[in-house]
């Protein structure tokens, strides 16, 4: 591969007594981070604004820059401030509005934490922040709150502490690690976590989520992709939100993941000027499955302080997926979700299909605008299910019955409990008739 004009000018301002390839090396991309205006300006050969050095001075006392020169190339200089890696990486002072609305932790992951370092929100899977470390600071990161404010690896002991929770509590299936960014981790590191939790029985996935195959995609080395093909199965996620991040470099990255058994996903954040537009969005994810990546998730942009500027309606969201479902692959539409406030978890949203229906027919309207019925089975004899699998015909094994509790509306909907509704805690006519 050969540098392009931008990298090479970049790559020389920084380094020009190295040979080009360094700029291949993660660890020298790393230790190069543009984490100030100056260099910002020179290296991309741009003078910005006198408002916007002015902005981007009082921004980066609250909320710090680090853009990795790969990622910074790949900003377009005719077109600066409606450019969306520049506006992904670069401070804007609008970071520093705050609504009424805004949290600092508004998925109370700190308060859903059983060990430091755990968030246990679900019944059968955990989330491990195993590094505070990113190379580039997302300015729409969820977690701003703890940006470069301890930019450290956790030790071994903090590890240890998390495993041991997780080595305790069997119901978890499904380790989700996170961070930071996972793969700022050494080598070594990354192997040694791996086989730790390998080692637990009941972990039956190992995830990782990572934004390097986009900022950073020479961290994916040959190296690291023969350590991970260790510890299957593995799943990884990746962050890409607009289809100019998807460069030879980052194709190479994910080639070298799939081609190594992992199968990829991608988790994007709706942001407003920059990927909410729905054919931004469906180039985007066409490009991600023809590089074998299925996009999972597509996240309405949280109330954490500091984003409100990348905020779009709901309405945006179901309007992209109204331009997706339908009119291209299934497997290219993301589950739009948004991450509800207080800890309730991701909550799925989509446009309505079902129109009305009656005790044996159901309406429904197709992506053309088609209006059509389905005629529902005139006799259908409901099984009643007291969760006693032995007596019932379906041949579920019984030791893959799942014995947790029903919980939410799946509990409404079931036979064998009684709960005819769900009442707040807080109800008011509950507690006079308490009293
Ligand atoms: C998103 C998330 C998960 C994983 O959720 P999935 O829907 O299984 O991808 C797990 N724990 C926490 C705290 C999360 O935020």
């Amino acid at each position: 591969m050969t540098l392009s004009t931008n990298q090479k000018r970049i790559f020389n301002a920084i380094d020009s007594n190295q040979p080009n390839s360094q700029w291949y090396n993660w660890q020298w991309q790393i230790k190069h981070c543009i984490k100030d205006l100056e260099t910002f300006e020179k290296q991309l050969n741009i003078e910005l604004d006198e408002e916007v050095r002015e902005a981007f001075r009082r921004t980066v006392k609250k909320f710090p820059m680090s853009i990795t020169p790969y990622y910074m190339s790949l900003i377009n200089t005719d077109d600066i401030y409606n450019d969306p890696v520049f506006k992904q990486s670069f401070p804007s002072p609008q970071e520093l509005i705050t609504t009424d609305y805004d949290m600092t932790d508004p998925l109370h992951e700190d308060k859903d934490s059983p060990v430091e370092g755990i968030t246990h929100r679900y019944p059968d899977r955990v989330l491990m922040l195993v590094s505070n470390v990113c190379s580039m600071y997302c300015r729409h990161c969820t977690r701003k709150r703890q940006v470069g404010s301890k930019d450290s690896i956790p030790d071994r002991e903090q590890f240890e502490k998390g495993l041991a929770y997780i080595r305790g509590n069997t119901k978890v299936r499904d380790v989700l690690l996170s961070g930071g960014d996972p793969f700022l981790l050494p080598d070594e590191t990354i192997d040694w976590l791996l086989t730790e939790l390998r080692k637990i029985e009941h972990v039956e996935i190992v995830r990782i989520g990572t934004r390097t195959p986009v900022v950073l995609p020479y961290r994916i080395t040959d190296e690291l992709v023969e350590i991970l093909k260790k510890h299957h199965p593995l799943w990884i996620n990746t962050h890409f939100n607009h289809p100019r991040e998807l460069t030879n470099s980052s194709r190479k990255a994910l080639t070298r993941l799939a081609d190594a058994g992992i199968p990829l996903g991608n988790q994007s954040v709706l942001l407003a000027g920059v990927n909410d537009c729905p054919r931004i969005m469906k180039a985007l994810v066409q490009k991600l499955v023809y590089n074998r990546v299925r996009p999972y998730y597509l996240y309405q942009c949280d109330l954490s302080e500091g984003l409100s500027h990348f905020r779009t309606p709901v309405g945006k969201g179901i309007e992209i997926l109204e331009s997706l479902i339908g009119h291209t692959s299934g497997f290219c539409v993301p589950t739009y979700v948004i991450d509800a406030p207080g800890g309730g978890g991701k909550i799925p949203v989509m446009p309505n299909y079902l129109i009305s229906w009656s005790t044996n027919k159901v309406v429904l309207r197709n992506y053309e605008g088609v209006i059509t019925t389905y005629k529902e089975p005139d006799s259908y004899e409901p099984i009643f299910c007291d969760r006693n699998c032995e007596k019932c015909n379906l041949q579920l094994a019984l030791e893959d019955a799942d014995e947790s509790k029903s919980v939410g509306i799946s509990k409404l909907l079931a036979d064998h409990n009684d709960t005819i509704s769900l009442i707040p805690d807080t109800n008011d006519r509950h507690s006079r008739r308490d009293s």
